[in-house]
């Protein structure tokens, strides 16, 4: 075991499973190489056990009054900020990002804890004016039942709460399969779940293979209900094995960001909240700002001051001092993103800046910026999900709003422009679920959170992020 790292387990109806013959995998820190611990995979008996609990827990939890389930998940806001800087260690060592941006992480899952809390206690109902004399009509939101989530390995503590926060919240029971990368930030928000008083069986995390795991649950008659964040194409199909089962799934799926800085732009603001958002996570995160379209009046200035920001982030071990961007978080994604490159080199495109990994252990490369890249390249139609910025001038804004929605995702899009007239109307013609205006900061627990077209449907936060975990129910009585 790795110091500040811990024992790593499955964790079924209020038990904490460790090994014990089942098969395990590494978990790696990808700034480093090094194993921090060995995950033990549920077996097909532990899925069963999982299912058997959370449908009795169910029973359970859906009868706790809203006022206290509140109490639970408000107390497990609280225990995740008095454990921020430990669990965000152990966040910085499995994931790899800086540990600044580990606390923002915590910081926000506890947030989303206490928003779902007070959410819970306004899952209201309507009463409904009758026909005739005597006829009382109620429509009541009840939960959905118990419900099967996956998140995935770019957010471990964000990702995760979302979904947990919501079902708990509405009075479903979970279980969650996160990312086999980054185990030890879920087990952690399970402990602090358990610590608040929730009983056993109502949250289960269990881990494994995805699709043995996804495909066993998913069928099960006890789920009622899928919710998964991660790749459009492991999207797709898990949206048609729940079509299959008929239960309704919500999809948080990836992005390929489209950025206007239009002309009459502050072009530093621009330059240096674009190369700490493009680079934040890595690159690894869905809304990441990618296809950037500058007015050709101002392109080369903004190319020369982007490129300056981008090359003063300090590439490092997430945990030391001063680091802004830490290493890709797997082998995968390491290899996309060099072929990526190669492909636009390949293809034309102008590497402006990185354009290569970094040499030494670890899954560093370097923060990258290709120019004036041809459409046929694949980084122009393919989420890189990493560490690669397209810088595109255009010359009518015409022009840039078609090419913001030509590709089928519709995740996140900004903007940056002085003008009210044009961020009106580039807010209203962006196809996308999630709109930045000089900013890029989108991750807040009062908005909604989601896409259109393939990047999803569904929000996860907001008022809105409760509804889905949510059934009507008519009753009328005479
Ligand atoms: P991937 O497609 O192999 O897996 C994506 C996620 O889905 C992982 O967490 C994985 O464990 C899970 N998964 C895979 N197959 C599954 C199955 N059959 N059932 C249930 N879960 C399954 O890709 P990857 O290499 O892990 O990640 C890179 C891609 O994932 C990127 O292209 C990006 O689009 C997407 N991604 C998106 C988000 C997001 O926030 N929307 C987060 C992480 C990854």
């Amino acid at each position: 075991m790795v110091d500040g790292y811990g024992e790593l387990s499955l964790f079924i109806d209020g038990q904490w499973l460790g090994g014990d013959g089942r098969e395990t995998s590494a978990v790696r820190n990808p700034a480093t190489g090094a194993v921090l611990g060995h995950l033990p995979h549920a077996t097909r008996a532990d899925l069963d056990h999982a299912l058997d609990s959370s449908k009795r827990a169910f029973g359970i939890w859906r009868r706790t009054s809203a006022y206290d389930r509140a109490k639970i998940l408000r107390r497990t806001a609280e225990l995740l900020r008095d454990r921020r800087d430990r669990i965000a260690t152990k966040l910085t060592m499995e994931q790899g990002k800086p540990f600044f941006e580990a606390q923002y992480e915590l910081n926000s899952s506890a947030d989303y804890f206490e928003w779902f809390a007070e959410e819970g206690r306004r899952a209201y109902g309507r009463v409904v004016p009758a026909r005739r004399e005597g006829v009382q009509q109620l429509v009541k939101r009840e939960p959905i039942g118990p419900v099967a989530a996956f998140s995935p390995w770019n957010f471990p503590a964000i990702t995760p709460t979302r979904k947990i926060a919501a079902a708990l919240a509405a009075g479903c029971s979970v279980i969650i399969k996160p990312g086999e990368e980054c185990p030890a930030t879920a087990l952690e928000i399970a402990k602090a779940l358990e610590e608040a008083g929730l009983p056993p069986g109502v949250l289960n995390v269990v881990f494994g293979d995805p699709a043995e795991i996804s495909s066993r649950l998913i069928a099960s008659p006890i789920t009622r209900k899928v919710s998964f964040t991660g790749s459009v194409p492991v999207g797709r199909h898990l949206s048609r094995v729940a079509g299959q089962a008929l239960k309704p799934i919500s999809l948080e799926l990836g992005g390929h960001a489209p950025v206007i800085v239009c002309s009459d732009a502050n072009v530093e603001l621009a330059a240096t909240v674009l190369a700490a958002g493009k680079f934040r996570g890595t690159g690894q995160i869905c809304l990441s700002p990618t296809r950037i379209l500058v007015d050709r009046s101002i392109y080369e200035k903004f190319l020369e001051l982007f490129v300056r920001a981008t090359l003063a982030l300090k590439i490092g071990n997430g945990l030391e001092e001063g680091t802004n961007v830490g290493p890709l978080s797997n082998e995968r994604r390491l290899k996309a993103i060099e072929e990526l490159v190669s492909n636009a080199r390949n293809e034309g495109a102008r590497v402006v800046a990185g354009g290569e990994p970094v040499v030494g252990p670890g899954l560093f490369y370097k923060p990258t910026i290709l120019a004036e890249v041809p459409s046929s390249a694949r980084i122009m139609h393919e989420e890189p999900f990493g560490p690669i910025a397209v810088v595109q001038p255009f010359d009518s804004l015409d022009d840039a709003i078609e090419e913001s929605n030509r590709l089928p995702y519709g995740l996140a899009a900004y903007a940056f422009t002085e003008s009210a007239r044009t961020a009106i109307r580039i807010g209203n013609e962006f196809e996308a679920g999630m709109i930045g205006i000089n900013h890029t900061n989108m991750i807040v627990c009062e908005l909604p959170f989601g896409g259109v077209k393939d990047s999803g449907h569904g929000s996860e936060g907001g008022a809105e992020g409760i509804q889905s975990y949510l059934v009507n129910k008519f009753i009328s009585q005479v």
